[in-house]
């Protein structure tokens, strides 16, 4: 659905409404088939997904691949484990309740929204997505209108694939994501920055619908002496340029023990040529900056501190090289903001406990990472600061776990998703108790005359 039919939103949603109403998407061999489909309509189009992605930001395809295209892993996982989720899983009842069994049963929720960032505009789509049917839900997608050929290629899949009263996208900006807000859903999941996310928020609240938050923030990375630095450096130099630096759980900024400082930055120096040549520029595997209005902003923050690698730009080509910037004041802007682009800030520490105090005055970030082989320090960092997640001696790739929640928390989001978490979030969990008749112990029935310290031994007062 393009912006100029935006005034069939409500007729949309109606149908959804209708639709889930028929109770089909309560079936589960009903999910599974969508989520096969999901799946081939991913695999028959893998070089369109490339191209698209290409077109938006210049996206590497291996980087396609590895993070976009692979969200097939997350639909395989939800195949496997849907029974599962999806059985009355049985609870415990007190002693006092013998007569009586109790189970919780998940049921969907009915028609859900989800709207998509444009860093990773394919994969943060169909990710939530997958949570969304397997629970049993329709589903009206809202990807970013700042990668455009993604959004147009994910409204064509979709048309093609599934039926519009199941799953349809609406494309557009902000325009069209407002129109979406002002309507009722059951369940909004949303993925982009904080600021568009207290707007969401407040939509919802006007409709009582439950928020998923997807946001970001400034996730540190903190590397201690006590590392292999080779593979460190690696890591970091990965997790950090990958996508031009344009991923939520990007190591935002280094956090590094002073006695390691310059051995950290030559080792990156280096490592950054290694993967990219001596001109990134050149190099096929380094994405573009999405916009020339981000890539301004991205410019700006090259003005403080000391550039010790890159620091190049091209604003037309949205160009900006692998940058390290030393001598950073926590004033200044590239500490004030999520840098979401290729700028890693370096930051010196003599004591941990200076690092866990910078991060612990931050809001919450949505990923903290500690390169340490030293388990007290682990335990130390895990112990005093609070994440969304966290990873140890890598970067991002706790995100690519499909066992493990993910979501931020604080200012870096409400909620979580992948695998189970997934099928949870887009799930009511409804509790029954079920009583039979064969017994029915009179002493909680009024008159109470005589039965009140039978109950106190009962509950234990
Ligand atoms: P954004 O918040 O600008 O936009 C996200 C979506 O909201 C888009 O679909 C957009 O059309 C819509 N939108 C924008 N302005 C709106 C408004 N005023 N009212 C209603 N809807 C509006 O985010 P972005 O720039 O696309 O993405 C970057 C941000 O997303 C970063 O902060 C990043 O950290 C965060 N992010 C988080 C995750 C995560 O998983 N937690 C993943 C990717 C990106």
């Amino acid at each position: 659905m393009i912006t100029t039919e935006l005034s069939k939103i409500t007729e949309l949603i109606h149908k959804q409404r209708e639709f889930f109403q028929t109770g089909k998407t309560k079936d589960i061999g009903f999910r599974l088939e969508k989520l096969r489909t999901l799946k081939q309509a991913i695999v028959e189009n893998e070089t369109a997904i490339a191209q698209a992605l290409q077109a938006d930001f210049h996206k590497p395809d291996f980087e396609s691949y590895a993070t976009e295209i692979s969200v097939t892993k997350e639909i395989d996982y939800a195949i496997k484990h849907l029974h599962s989720w999806a059985k009355p899983q049985k609870a415990e009842v007190p002693i006092e309740f013998f007569s009586y069994s109790a189970k919780i049963y998940a049921e969907p929720l009915g028609v859900v929204l989800i709207i998509g960032p444009w860093n990773y505009p394919f994969n943060l789509i169909i990710a939530p997505l997958v949570g969304a049917i397997a629970a049993g839900n329709c589903s009206i997608l809202k990807p970013s209108e700042i990668a455009p050929a993604t959004s147009s290629l994910l409204a064509q899949m979709m048309a093609k694939y599934c039926e519009p009263e199941f799953i349809t996208v609406v494309e557009g900006g902000v325009e069209a994501s407002q129109k979406l807000l002002a309507e009722k859903f059951d369940h909004i999941f949303f993925t982009g920055g904080t600021a568009v996310g207290k707007i969401v928020m407040e939509a919802a609240a006007k409709h009582l619908t439950p928020v998923t938050l997807e946001l970001g923030g400034k996730s540190p990375c903190i590397v201690d002496a006590d590392i292999n630095l080779e593979h460190t450096i690696r890591r970091i130099t990965w997790g950090k340029f990958i996508n031009a630096g344009q991923t939520c759980v990007a190591p935002d900024y280094l956090l590094v023990d002073k006695k390691i400082k310059p051995d950290l930055i030559n080792g990156l120096k280096k490592s950054i040529t290694e993967f990219y040549g001596d001109n990134p520029q050149n190099s096929s595997d380094y994405a573009r900056i999405i916009s020339q209005k981000h890539c301004e902003r991205l410019i700006k923050l090259l003005d403080k501190g000391e550039i010790v690698v890159g620091g190049e730009s091209q604003l037309e080509e949205r160009y900006i090289a692998p940058t390290i910037i030393d001598q950073v004041s926590l004033t200044d802007p590239v500490m004030q903001e999520e840098i979401f682009g290729p700028i890693l800030p370096v930051i010196e520490y003599t004591d941990i406990k200076e690092a866990i105090a910078l991060i612990n005055s931050k809001p919450k970030p949505l990923a903290l990472y500690l390169f340490s082989q030293n388990k007290n320090l682990q335990q130390r960092v895990l112990q005093e600061t609070s994440s969304g997640g966290v990873c140890l001696n890598d970067t991002v790739l706790h995100v690519g776990v499909s066992s493990l929640p993910f979501g931020g928390v604080g200012d870096s989001g409400i909620g979580n998703y992948h695998g189970k978490a997934g099928f949870d979030t887009f799930s009511h969990h409804k509790s029954v108790l079920r009583n039979s008749f064969w017994l029915d112990l009179k002493w909680r029935y009024a008159p109470y005359q005589g039965k009140l310290a039978f109950l106190k031994r009962l509950i234990g007062s």
